[in-house]
């Protein structure tokens, strides 16, 4: 590790900077626990050890420092992730360094790309208050947008123009970087070259697309065109390597904070609809941009909350993006409620023209998932008859197996049989089946270690110079009776440790299997051991280890028996008696541990 970046470990603090992607509870002295982002589960055994700042995860094992954290939740490498973690803590960052050419090409790229689209969000606020923007601001005012809101979201505009933008940014970077950033287009010549770049984004309105650090990494864009050269009414960025759709979460940035305080999400479709919320004071709004959700924005939004209050268009296609976007939370175990807003309103219009009173009121009054589905499978096949009811079912009941939670699959049956007036005893009983189809998914979490490895690991991570004694006491033991540890599951990290000199104790051991063995020892230890429990835990493995030899002496002395071999006989008995009396010792002592 680099001078800089452990400085940087030194400066900041594991747990809130864990907390800037999922949330944490206090789970004991010094550790805090949330769910794993790294495997999927619905009760928490990811764990932060805040003393000795690394994480670790019961469930699938992974543990490691702030560094290796950031690097797997943000998918890039170790000196990538040194800058990520010095930036949000405010540390400025030295003249890079970088293990590869490739790695370095490639932090390049996202920084030139970063500075790029921060370029083009400030020249295209310009437009907005410049002449040319005039027509764009008296849309914006029509939608009810306050300069303030156009300040806070960052709304521009992208003049009538194929080489404004690139006139600006040209100067910036190379061509090549240009092309990647998506903010061009070009087209294919004759000869299959690419030609001329111009701009992508022309007599439009642009909304800066963040990433949750609140950096712009793409765009999207409402045409002000009407009639037949309007093209699309709004057309984005393209997956660029800052950019990839489905990944991220409209204005997850600015809510992030506001969710956790109201402990739920409300989640939108149209980024108006989320502009136009937060801005009147609902901030924990987020949007998925009018796709369904995919499994990357689910996981995202897992990491601030489980529950989610969905504001749908009620139009139809919103409603099947909305189904979808439905069954994959609920299939990840988050409470879902949903919203029908009166008059068919979408949530932007709703709010301007009924007030944020009114819009406040229809959200409480959200009902729950299993309510609003047996209400949609009414309208969908209404009537009472027989063919209908059994339709009812038929789209109910796919909905009702995918929840992960037995009781409430349950309760869901039971409505839905009460609600639709099911009394055929077949379709009760369908029900049934479908609410006990799924099993519930339980976490086994097995402990592989025994008190005594428990003690030895902590005691050889102990960094507290009040308790070198403890330390120096089991270091004694590893390094002068290795074979008495041979038999532990943990020899391996407790050799690293024994020779680990003055490095942190996460970072000796290599082995990931024996680290996350390390670890569970660390989270759970709640003082050092003190040198007394470690002899003691020493004596005990002593004595299993003698017990072990008397049982061999035991065998071998009948054996010799058997042979009448009295010479070895008596070795063996001198032998034995010598063990008898080391383990009578051993037990006066008090150190044996039992
Ligand atoms: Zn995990």
């Amino acid at each position: 590790m680099s001078d800089f970046a452990q400085y940087v470990k030194q400066q900041v603090d594991i747990v809130k900077v864990i907390e800037g992607y999922i949330r944490l509870r206090k789970a004991g002295a010094q550790n805090y626990s949330g769910l794993c982002p790294f495997h999927k589960e619905k009760s928490p055994s990811f764990s932060v050890h805040a003393v000795r700042q690394f994480y670790h995860c019961f469930g699938c094992g992974v543990s490691g420092d702030v560094f290796s954290f950031v690097g797997k939740i943000e998918n890039v490498g170790f000196p990538e992730a040194v800058r990520i973690v010095a930036q949000k803590n405010g540390i400025p960052l030295p003249k890079r360094e970088f293990s590869s050419p490739e790695e370095a090409a490639e932090a390049r790229m996202r920084g030139k790309l970063l500075d790029l689209h921060e370029a083009a969000a400030s020249w295209f606020e310009e437009q907005l208050r410049g002449p040319e923007g005039a027509l764009a601001r008296e849309y914006l005012a029509g939608r009810g947008m306050s300069p303030e809101g156009i300040k806070t979201f960052r709304i521009g505009y992208a003049p009538d123009s194929f080489g404004a933008l690139r006139d600006r940014l040209s100067g910036m970077t190379d061509d090549a970087t240009l092309r990647a950033s998506g903010l061009f287009s070009s087209k294919e010549q004759g000869d299959g070259t690419e030609g001329r770049i111009y701009d992508r984004f022309r007599k439009r309105v642009t909304f800066p697309i963040c990433n949750e650090s609140g950096r712009v990494i793409a765009f999207t864009a409402r045409t002000l065109e009407t009639g037949e050269k309007a093209g699309a009414k709004y057309i984005n960025s393209p997956e660029t390597p800052l950019y990839t759709k489905g990944q991220v979460l409209f204005n997850l940035d600015k809510a992030k904070a506001a969710i956790r305080q109201a402990g739920y999400a409300l989640l939108v479709e149209g980024q108006m609809d989320c502009i136009s919320l937060f801005l009147r004071g609902i901030q924990h709004v987020i949007a998925t941009s009018g796709t369904a959700f995919t499994e990357q924005q689910v996981a995202i939004l897992k990491r601030h909350t489980s529950n989610v209050i969905v504001n749908f268009d009620p139009d139809a296609a919103g409603g099947n993006a909305a189904e979808k976007s439905i069954a994959l939370l609920t299939e990840e175990g988050f409470n879902l409620k949903l919203v029908t807003l009166d008059g068919g309103l979408d949530p932007d219009r709703f709010i301007r023209e009924r007030g944020v009173e009114a819009y406040t009121q229809a959200v409480m009054g959200a009902r729950r998932q299993s309510d609003y589905l047996i209400e949609r499978a009414r309208q969908m096949f209404p009537g009472g008859a027989a063919d209908q009811k059994l339709k009812q079912m038929n789209y109910l009941l796919p909905h009702i197996r995918r929840i992960p939670q037995k009781l409430l699959r349950e309760q869901f049956a039971a409505d839905a049989a009460q609600k639709l007036g099911i009394d055929s005893s077949v379709l009760r009983e369908e029900l049934r089946q479908a609410a006990l189809r799924r099993r519930d998914h339980v976490e086994v979490r097995t402990t592989a270690l025994t008190e005594v490895e428990r003690v030895l690991l902590r005691a050889l991570a102990i960094t507290d110079p009040e308790h070198e004694e403890a330390r120096r006491t089991a270091i004694d033991a590893v390094t002068r009776q290795p074979h008495w540890l041979e038999g532990l599951g943990v020899f391996e990290a407790l050799r690293a440790l024994g020779d680990r000199g003055a490095r942190d104790p996460m970072d000796v051991v290599e082995d990931p299997a024996q680290r996350a063995l390390l670890a569970e020892a660390l989270l759970a230890e709640t003082e050092s051991p003190s040198a007394d429990t470690v002899l003691g835990a020493i004596g005990s493995l002593q004595q299993r280890r003698i017990e072990a030899e008397l049982r061999e002496m035991r065998v071998q002395i009948q054996e010799a028996e058997r042979r009448g071999d009295y010479a070895e006989l008596a070795v063996l008995t001198q032998r034995k008696l010598d063990l008898d009396r080391s383990l009578r010792q051993l037990r006066g002592s008090g150190l044996s541990g039992n």
